[in-house]
């Protein structure tokens, strides 16, 4: 055979690699068309960053396969990452665009941050367990020039950065922390699950108006992992 014809028929086979950028992103659309937009996710931005982070590559390589299925995964130490709607949600809800600095409670395994970072034009995002914000942090570094992480207790939030016109706490507290509340811009809005560990939670969006009052909505029953609190 012709060496070119084989040269050919060899570059066929890799039409389907060529086509998708990772091995996962049919998957990635797949996710988006199916448990996001179809659960009435409208906000482009939002779905955009949903078809481009590569969520496989937060979780644990034994989750990979499972990475963009309808669940949270275990991420180690306890805790979780979130099913992707709910980072869809949060994200949408707090109406995020490229001039807004985000500030996130609860890195884990740095997935709902780089969502974020894909969107906005700064993320300040807080982990209470080391070795998971160091992580979160090393592969952040990688895909992200506009993300910051901080091992603290995120309950006294980020003075240094503050205001934010955005807050999304992704560990549910027994009740808002007051210096998040502080920290939130005028105009701002934090999304945060309110409730007991382990029982029902609300997912709240909480607002500052622009003369400074606030209001609380509560908007769905959630299960996020408990707000642990340092020494
Ligand atoms: N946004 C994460 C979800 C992780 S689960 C993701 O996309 O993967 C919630 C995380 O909040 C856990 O990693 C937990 O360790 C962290 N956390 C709990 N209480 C915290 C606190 N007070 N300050 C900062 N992080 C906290």
């Amino acid at each position: 055979m012709n060496r070119a014809i084989v040269f050919f028929l060899l570059a066929l086979l890799f039409i389907p690699w060529l086509a998708f950028a990772d091995e996962f992103e049919r998957d990635r659309r797949n996710m988006v068309r199916s448990q996001i937009r179809a659960r009435g996710i409208r906000d482009n931005a939002t779905l955009e960053a949903m078809r481009n982070v590569p969520r496989h590559l937060y979780v644990p390589a034994v989750q990979r396969r499972y990475a963009y299925q309808d669940r949270p995964l275990p991420i180690g130490y306890g805790q979780t990452i979130s099913q992707p709607y709910i980072v869809a949600y949060m994200t949408e809800i707090i109406r995020p665009d490229e001039n807004s600095k985000v500030l996130e409670i609860g890195t884990g395994s740095g997935y709902q941050a780089a969502v974020l970072a894909e969107i906005v034009d700064q993320v300040y995002t807080i982990e209470i367990v080391r070795p998971l914000g160091e992580q979160a942090r090393r592969k952040l570094k990688a895909q992200y020039g506009n993300v910051h992480v901080k091992i603290a207790d995120g309950y006294h939030g980020w003075e240094k950065h503050a205001p934010f016109d955005a807050i999304v706490v992704t560990a549910a507290a027994e009740y808002i922390p007051p210096p998040l509340v502080e920290q939130l811009k005028d105009g701002g809005r934090m999304i945060i699950p309110v409730g007991s560990p382990f029982q029902m939670q609300l997912l709240m969006l909480v607002e500052k108006k622009g003369d400074g009052e606030i209001t609380t909505r509560s908007l769905m029953p959630v299960r996020f992992v408990p707000f642990e609190r340092g020494e």
